[in-house]
């Protein structure tokens, strides 16, 4: 009994072994660099086989550079000065979908998009003049973080040449990422960093191409009557910064470095914003006990919408509270076996499942 267990186990552990090798045919990567000129230069990794390569990058060079999962050359505008947009309110929009927390789980999110009709077979957008909105947390756990981050990239291009918006959101670990923490990264990158002999935060630092898009990128977007945050917004928040502008604004100042404007804020405001209660750690909708219908419904009204939608607290499910007021999206993606999809059509929310399914949005209890 005791070989036959030992058997099944050695057969098991060199399968999923054999899942894993599959998994990384492709390199790591690319990560685009600035070096001191502004040239960019193209880097990849094996991790598995401790090799790496660079190129620099010019139109020659681009055919020889290996096939990467999810990067398109072509996409590459090297000049591009990434720029914060400050619209964040759209309206009349008639189709969403919104996923939150990937934390490299390629494949699951890959699937989700596919089911769903967001992206066709080869990646690419599919949802016509609909939004799609990452709320959040495409960094660490997982091993494929780049995949997606290319995939985010190449579909908000994609749908903004189709009348349609791509939202990636700023969660707390794209935050912890850009200021240097680097706890919750796949061992994976560690070996990636060696090999390319660049710490992994410098790989999205400020003189990268991928680092200078998400430092564009808004922490609060508001689409017809919803607003996107990866946390949340508490009472203490909305009573002292009154508008989602005024967030992203000072969330990004700050970001970038200090200066004379962010000074000007109490660091009141800053704690507001960057701790524990701020947009994109705040759990208080499901966490404090005497949080009730009445604030959520006095929170809304300070920010003129009238539902929340929100990641970073994890459930097995998209789930809705308080009278369908806050809408949690954290599936759990996380897991890379698990994952749903909010999908808004014409004011109707359903969840979308991995196999493709619509289910309807049942009321949650805390
Ligand atoms: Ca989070």
């Amino acid at each position: 009994m005791q070989y036959i267990l030992l058997f099944s186990l050695l057969v098991l552990t060199s399968f999923v072994n054999a899942q894993a090798e599959h998994e990384h045919l492709h390199p790591d990567g690319p990560y685009l660099l600035y070096d001191e000129d502004d040239q960019l230069t193209v880097n990849w990794a094996w991790p598995e086989e401790r090799k790496a390569g660079q190129l620099v990058w010019n139109e020659a060079n681009i055919a020889d550079l290996p096939k990467m999962k999810a990067f398109r050359p072509e996409t590459i505008r090297p000049d591009t000065t990434f720029q914060y947009s400050h619209c964040v309110t759209f309206s009349g929009v008639k189709k969403l979908a919104i996923v939150s927390d990937i934390h490299g789980q390629y494949d699951v999110i890959f699937k989700l998009l596919r089911s769903h009709d967001v992206i066709d077979e080869a990646g690419h957008w599919s949802f016509g003049e609909g939004h799609f909105v990452v709320v959040g947390d495409i960094f660490d756990r997982g091993d494929q973080v780049s995949e997606v981050l290319w995939l985010i990239y190449n579909l908000q291009l994609e749908a903004a040449a189709a009348g349609g918006r791509v939202h990636f959101l700023l969660g707390n670990h794209e935050t912890m990422i850009m200021e240097g923490d680097i706890r919750y990264i796949h061992k994976r990158y560690l070996i990636t960093g060696a090999l390319l002999q660049v710490p992994y935060q410098k790989l999205y630092g400020p003189d990268s191409y991928l680092g200078r898009w998400l430092r564009s990128l808004p922490l609060t977007v508001k689409i017809n009557d919803m607003v996107f945050v990866h946390g949340g917004l508490s009472k203490e928040l909305v009573g002292k910064i009154r508008t989602l502008e005024e967030m992203n604004k000072l969330y990004h100042k700050f970001l970038l470095g200090k200066n004379a404007e962010v000074a000007s804020y109490s660091t009141d405001h800053l704690e507001l914003l960057y701790g524990e209660g701020g947009p994109l750690w705040y759990r208080g909708y499901f966490l404090e006990k005497d949080f009730s219908e009445k604030d959520i419904d006095r929170i809304l009204k300070k920010v003129k919408a009238t539902k929340m939608v929100v990641g970073h607290t994890s459930f097995n499910a998209i789930k809705s509270f308080f009278n369908g007021k806050v809408l949690a999206v954290d599936s759990s993606i996380k897991f890379g076996s698990m994952g749903e999809i909010l999908l808004v059509t014409d004011g109707k929310f359903e969840r979308g499942t991995l196999l493709g399914k619509t289910l309807s949005l049942e009321p949650s209890k805390r």
